[in-house]
């Protein structure tokens, strides 16, 4: 099947995602919670199987074969990475994910902070990137401030614009909400910023599978996002730092990798990258990413971005049939995620019922709770679509909304 005049075979896609072949529930599986993972295509599996099978060895610590291979696999996709995304190797740090990368980012760089420093957040944010500055806020005494957004879950970039004042030291926003669909301005949003000399954290968890990306043209200072989003492997995230700013920062863990030399006098420490990954990383995970990008990059983000928003189009086209449906976020060039209710129905009950359909989407405070609470609600029901998601199960998943609402009319 040809994807609305795209030049991708969404068959010959799914094809390469045994797990779409599973049952779930006595019925073909239907997966739309990607915003909180995507599937993995077997070229990825495979490539994590390849490590564990011939190279699996400790990196960057022996002189043998084994290892020499692991840390050139691992270096290769630290390469690969920093071309996709137009940065230089040294400015990317591998982490556990995006998480990661802003506790690290709030911890080191946070460190120069004091009381009374600034920092602008947004009422969209997912809890990855409020509790780290919280924590900080515990230990310095900074102030957070909230940009707000308007009723479609547009960010109000007046207000953005107003809350810059002599002691914020930092903007930190997501790229793309992971309840809402918007995609933030981040362009615009960075160079506001720098006119007060203020550096950014973008959280791009909900941007890297969904837009290219490109960090000179950002102009971005730190950018964080994870492989499990991306069809890759969990466990692995990238931050990219600009690289004064990293070569500026303490160290976020010491141990094993991270220095230059250690001795009860003092110690010394390595150079980027190397300076914020201590211990054994998830080489095997990392090597594998590589390849999610080659995925990504044969598929087209360009193709993966056009079919997401057909489906988008279609499914708020089929859902808008539902009596007592009501979506949350319908911000224009929205990405591919649909956060509804039914009615007074709680989005619990319908997620479980969608479930028993064979339909997988995700319910709850979706790890937002400033943003449930800015919006009244205590959750919603959120489907979001990958490149592999059809019209048809746009169709399945609408039939089964259909008929699990019908059951508390
Ligand atoms: N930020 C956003 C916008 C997200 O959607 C998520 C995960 O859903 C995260 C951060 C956290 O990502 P991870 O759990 O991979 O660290």
């Amino acid at each position: 099947m040809k994807s609305d005049n795209l030049d991708i075979d969404i068959d010959s896609i799914r094809e390469e995602f045994p797990i779409l072949r599973r049952e779930a529930e006595n019925q073909p599986l239907v997966y739309l919670d990607n915003t909180a993972t995507s599937q993995t295509p077997s070229v990825v599996v495979d490539a994590i199987v390849d490590m564990y099978e011939c190279h699996k060895a400790n990196v960057h610590r022996g002189v043998h074969l084994l290892s020499r291979e692991a840390t050139d696999m691992q270096e290769a996709t630290r390469r690969r990475v920093a071309a996709y995304i137009n940065a230089s190797p040294e400015e990317v740090i591998f982490t556990r994910g995006t998480t990661e990368a802003i506790n690290l980012v709030a911890a080191s760089y946070g460190s120069r902070f004091s009381e009374g420093d600034e920092v602008i957040l947004t009422v969209m944010e997912h809890h990855a990137d409020i509790v780290p500055w919280q924590l900080l806020q515990s230990r310095t005494g900074i102030k957070l401030r909230v940009v707000d957004i308007d009723e479609r879950g547009v960010l109000d970039l007046e207000q953005y614009r107003s809350l810059f004042g002599p002691r914020t030291v930092m903007a930190a926003f997501c790229h793309v909400s992971n309840v809402l669909g918007t995609v933030n301005p981040v362009k615009k949003m960075i160079a506001l910023a720098h006119e007060h000399k203020v550096p950014v954290l973008v959280d791009g968890a909900q941007a890297s599978p969904h837009l290219s990306l490109d960090m000179k043209d950002l102009d971005c200072d730190f950018y964080a996002f994870s492989s499990h989003k991306m069809y890759g492997p969990a466990g692995v995230g990238v931050l990219y730092g600009r690289r004064e700013l990293l070569e500026s920062m303490p160290p976020y863990q010491g141990g094993g990798e991270m220095i230059g030399h250690v001795s009860f006098d003092g110690t010394t420490f390595a150079d980027l990258p190397f300076k914020f990954e201590a211990g054994t990383p998830d080489f095997v995970d990392i090597a594998a990413f590589a390849r999610c990008i080659d995925f990504i990059e044969r598929v087209g983000m360009e193709n993966i971005a056009l079919h997401e928003h057909a489906l988008l189009e279609y499914a708020t086209e089929r859902m808008a049939g539902i009596p007592g449906l009501r979506i949350y976020g319908t911000a224009p060039d929205k990405s591919a995620v649909i956060s509804f209710n039914v009615g007074d129905i709680h989005n619990y009950d319908l997620g479980l019922l969608l479930d028993r359909l064979g339909v997988a989407v995700r319910t709850g405070h979706h790890c937002a709770q400033p943003l449930m609470e800015r919006l009244g609600i205590p959750g919603t029901v959120r489907a979001s679509f990958a490149v592999y998601n059809t019209r048809e199960e746009v169709d399945v998943f609408v039939a089964a909304l259909q008929k699990v609402t019908s059951m508390f009319s």
